[in-house]
């Protein structure tokens, strides 16, 4: 009897072990998506790969655990998932190119409108100082604060990004992961001189680009377009 019990534990644990291995498995499978797509897509926008340092932090969030337990299976899939509320965790591609362009360093600050799922912010975790989140969804926003919680330099808030968020301005980086039909004039303010914003911009219907804008030392900013992306739309707190 006793044994037998210490035989299904070791089995247990055997498997636990099996699927973390399958995972970090399937992980480097998605990085080496994410760099064959980025590779296929340069050409076009004459930008840098994707460096190594995101691509490490891609391939050492577990991705599985931000996706609805029915869609564990296809979490390493090179592609957008459901994540409840109509809402959506983005390509990992999208993710990597994204961070890339962010320029983030290990000191940075940054602010995340749209924190969905959590993964983006756990991500950006790895790379820089601090990750401030906000998500307007409460729902999402509380499930995700729950999955961040182990990540330590990641705060999160319920509330409308669209306004940043002050208190913890100025930003090194702000990325936003819904789009606005315009540049939300809050989120320049609230970038540090030299500081990245990178944003989708357009309509559901029109499409959308998504765009860096580099804020000057004199407060201008230049942008750029990066590539057409399909993002849910920014939504406006109406209260
Ligand atoms: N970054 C997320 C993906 C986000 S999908 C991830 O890694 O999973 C876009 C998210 O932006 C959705 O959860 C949506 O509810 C949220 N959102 C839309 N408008 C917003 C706003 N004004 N402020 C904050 N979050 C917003």
């Amino acid at each position: 009897m006793q044994a037998r019990k210490i035989w299904a534990a070791l089995l247990a644990l055997l498997s636990i072990a099996m699927t973390g291995r399958d995972m970090e498995e399937a992980r480097r499978e998605m990085v080496g998506d994410i760099v064959e797509l980025d590779e296929a897509t340069r050409g076009e926008t004459g930008r840098d790969a994707i460096s190594k340092k995101v691509l490490d932090a891609m391939q050492k969030v577990p991705r599985h655990e931000f996706v609805a337990a029915d869609e564990v299976s296809s979490a390493y899939r090179n592609r957008p998932l459901p994540i409840g509320h109509g809402q959506t965790i983005s390509q990992p591609y999208i993710v990597a190119l994204m961070t890339d362009l962010a320029e983030v360093d290990a000191d940075d600050t940054v602010l995340e409108v749209g924190t969905g799922s959590g993964y983006q912010a756990a991500i950006l975790s790895e790379l820089v100082k601090h990750v401030y989140t906000i998500e307007i969804v409460e729902g999402l926003g509380r499930e995700a604060a729950r999955r961040l919680q182990r990540y330590a330099n990641v705060t999160t808030r319920i509330g409308d990004g669209y306004q940043g968020w002050p208190e913890h301005a100025p930003f090194d980086a702000i990325i936003v992961t819904a789009a606005p039909d315009h540049i939300p004039p809050a989120l320049l303010e609230q970038l540090k001189p030299g500081g990245r914003l990178v944003i989708p911009v357009g309509g559901q219907w029109l499409g959308q680009q998504l765009m860096v804008l580099n804020k000057n030392q004199d407060g201008t900013a230049t942008s750029k377009e990066i590539v057409p992306v399909r993002f849910v739309p920014l939504t406006r707190d109406k209260r």
